[in-house]
């Protein structure tokens, strides 16, 4: 195995052989970013198989992401290629979860039915067979009321939050949330999915639960499941809820041979019910356990690293480590201003379209909504791209579709249908009764002449209507930048979209956004039909880009997506407060430091660490037209970076520290825990849709989890560890 580590160019240090050899019993790894946590993983399953005569197919990988099961696949086959048949298992905890649901209800003559979070457009008559689409009307029927977007997110996050934590039902009331009846609202969607005859419908966290429950109750399929495994691994462990622990506990314990993988500052999950402190736990439920720590990081440049590690200490609530590395040092994180998003793009295009390889690029943000700019301006440069990570619902988003109808009406105003699109989301607000007494005329004539002279109108009606006709007129000939801001500011289409959003809740920031959005592609074009075009066109390469994955391509990455990943040179975009930390992280939290304010600097944490070169921070001055400011992340990285004068000085000293760095550490036989970590907040969710989307709630810990009464300061040390 030696020669094969010279073959592969990595020779393993002292902890990471350690990890390797040791196949037998349970192994816990926690360590820095950077520091061969995936690699060690590799090489244990390519010892495993060919030091060990293990078959391939007995071992299984599971990790939290499809991202990660992707990319310990992909390490896998570049270390181990041409593997024999029956390869090793590479799965996300949800895939093998539903496998076992699968095979319990098959068991149990009950089928089932998968339902989907997400839904594009709610329409009212349609089959509620969308887990939003359900809670609406479950909302509607318990509260008599609608519940906003927020709400929405909010209460699915919640439904999330309790299975993962293995809430029982009866204590589901006393976990927050904010939404009214949250609980009573949960038990009947639980009941809900139960009332079909023969049937059952599961959602995501449903395929945890009831694997979980089977595996618990069904000693022949667990027996069945133990006994096709004889080693487990899991990476990136930190992002594992309570649930997903258990259920890897019993695949794995008839053997104990379960190595697990994880970082605590890369825990970015929590907001889903992400339990590292079960790692701290992990010699409760397998005593005999080694546990390593790795701080030497192999991946980035010694400045990266340096500053990485300090920024990190920001958190309190962390178990201290002192990342550092032998590398040497590049260029300083370079930390940059512009003007404004669209600036922003450009700037990234223009630095990118320099470089020789693209594909050790990657332009990481937190909200997807920043894919559609970027991808724009690559395309007019014709640089590729793969997006690992897009706005999926904005090129099918209403507000788009609202848009080109306004704009097809500019070519036509004799077609009722086509005013029927946008009739009451324009100045003249035009009712249904109205529109159903314009649809019984067909003389041909243009929709407003024939609402102004055969329809019953209110009285300011047939003015505003008589401005639209000459507005939509004169749309026609205008490039389509101008036509959009006409259709926002003249007629009335802005203003129809703040209504909606105070009746219907939606993120008035996000519409406002797409619309900005549309006006930056609509840039420079002549014809409303080449706008049309050009968005179809861009809904088509933003598919492609799929397929780029190995090609010679610019990564574009939410910074979620990017965890476990490693490129020369990134960029880190949108770095504005209101964004990240976004204005419900910057929230104030009694007694200490926002759980919430904490996830995004790991957040951040982890997109920092993912360059292995360069590393570019970029902020704007202006977003939405509104003063933006730059993100207070981005302002501490430059003080560690430079705090005054110490910039013409030479580069500080590696930070490595005095004692022997790649010692490894064993848990004392105590058996002692290792402390605990506070709790956080059940609602911290995930901000994938726009600024707007920060519409989070703070929350305190959920009633009933016990604030840890250490010191923050103990928190800080790896207690109950000791060298060995
Ligand atoms: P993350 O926390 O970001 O997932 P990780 O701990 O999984 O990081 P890896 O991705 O396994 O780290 O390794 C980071 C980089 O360091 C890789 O490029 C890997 O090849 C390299 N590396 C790991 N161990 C060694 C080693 N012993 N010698 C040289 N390079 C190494
Ligand atoms: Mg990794």
């Amino acid at each position: 195995f030696a020669r094969k580590q010279e073959e592969l160019g990595v020779a393993l240090n002292e902890v990471q052989k350690k990890a390797v050899l040791q196949t037998e019993g349970a192994l816990l790894l926690l360590a820095s970013p950077g520091s061969g946590k995936t690699t060690t993983i590799i090489m244990r399953i390519g010892y495993l198989i060919e030091a060990k005569g293990v078959h391939p197919s007995r071992i299984k990988a599971v990790t939290f992401s499809r991202a990660s099961a992707q990319d310990m696949k992909d390490r896998y086959n570049r270390f181990f290629p041409g593997n024999p048949d029956g390869g090793v298992q590479f799965s996300t905890i949800h895939s093998f979860a539903f496998e076992v649901m699968r095979e319990h209800l098959r068991r149990s003559r009950i089928s089932f039915q998968i339902i989907e979070g997400e839904v594009e457009q709610p329409e009212e008559d349609e089959l509620p067979l969308h887990k939003k689409l359900i809670l609406r009307d479950l909302y509607r029927k318990v509260r008599g009321e609608n519940l906003t977007e927020d709400q929405m997110e909010e209460l699915t996050t919640y439904i999330s939050y309790v299975k993962n934590k293995l809430i029982p039902e009866r204590a589901w009331p006393e976990a927050k949330c904010d939404v009214p009846e949250a609980a009573l609202v949960a038990k009947e969607y639980e009941a809900f999915k139960r009332s079909f005859p023969g049937k059952v419908l599961v959602d995501y966290d449903d395929m945890l639960v009831i694997a979980n429950e089977a595996l618990e109750k069904s000693g022949e399929l667990l027996w069945k499941y133990q006994n096709r495994f004889d080693y487990v691994l899991t990476d990136e462990s930190q992002d594992t809820s309570l649930v997903q622990h258990a259920i890897i506990e019993k695949l794995a314990r008839r053997h104990g041979c379960l190595c697990v993988v994880a970082d605590d500052d890369q825990s970015i999950y929590t907001w889903r019910a992400a339990e590292p402190q079960y790692l701290l736990d992990f010699r409760s439920v397998f005593p005999e356990a080694v546990v390593l720590k790795m701080e030497q990081n192999y991946r980035s440049s010694r400045n990266i690293v340096d500053i990485a590690n300090k920024f990190i200490k920001r958190n309190e609530n962390r178990y201290d480590k002192n990342m550092f590395t032998r590398n040497p040092g590049s260029r300083p994180i370079y930390l940059k201003q512009l003007e404004d998003y669209k600036g922003q793009a450009k700037y990234v295009a223009a630095a990118a379209e320099k470089e020789e390889s693209l594909s050790e690029t990657a332009v990481l943000y937190r909200n997807n909504a920043s894919s559609i700019m970027l991808m724009n301006e690559f395309d007019r440069r014709g640089i590729p791209f793969y997006m690992k990570d897009g706005d999926n619902r904005f090129f099918s988003h209403w507000v788009l579709e609202d848009v080109l109808g306004f704009m097809r009406m500019a070519y036509t105003d004799k077609r009722p249908d086509l005013l029927e699109k946008i009739h009451t989301k324009m100045s003249g607000y035009i009712s249904k009764v109205q529109m159903a007494a314009l649809g019984a005329i067909d003389n041909g004539e243009s929709v407003f002449d024939n609402l102004i002279a055969h329809v019953p109108l209110q009285d300011y009606q047939p003015k505003q209507l008589a401005e639209c006709k000459e507005l939509f007129q004169s749309m026609r000939a205008m490039e389509p930048r101008a036509a959009i801001r006409l259709i926002r500011f003249k007629l009335g289409y802005e203003r129809a979209i703040e209504r909606m959003c105070e009746r219907l809740g939606f993120r008035k920031e996000y519409l406002i956004g797409i619309l900005n959005t549309l006006e930056d592609i609509a840039d420079g074009l002549e014809t409303l039909e080449d706008f049309a075009n050009r968005l179809k066109y861009l809904e088509a390469a933003m598919k492609a880009s799929k397929k780029n994955k190995n090609a010679d391509a610019v990564t574009f990455s939410t910074l979620h997506s990017a965890k476990g990943l490693e490129f020369e040179r990134v960029f880190m975009i949108d770095l504005i407060d209101g964004i990240i930390p976004s204005n419900e992280d910057m929230k104030k939290v009694d007694g200490g430091v926002s759980p919430l304010m904490e996830e995004a600097v790991r957040l951040f944490y982890v997109g920092m660490t993912r360059a292995k070169r360069e590393l570019t921070l970029l902020s704007y001055n202006r977003r939405d037209g509104e003063e933006a400011k730059e993100s207070q992340f981005m302002e501490a990285v430059r003080q560690l970076q430079s705090p005054p004068k110490a910039q013409a000085q030479a580069p500080a000293p590696t930070s490595a520290p005095a004692r022997r760095p790649e010692a490894a550490w064993n848990a004392g036989t105590d058996g002692r825990r290792l402390p605990a970590r506070k709790p956080t907040a059940p609602n911290a969710k995930r901000n994938t849709r726009g600024p707007a989307s920060s519409g989070v709630t703070v929350t305190e810990g959920r009633p009933g989890e016990q604030p840890s009464e250490r010191s923050p300061s103990a928190l800080k040390s790896f207690e109950g560890l000791k060298p060995g």
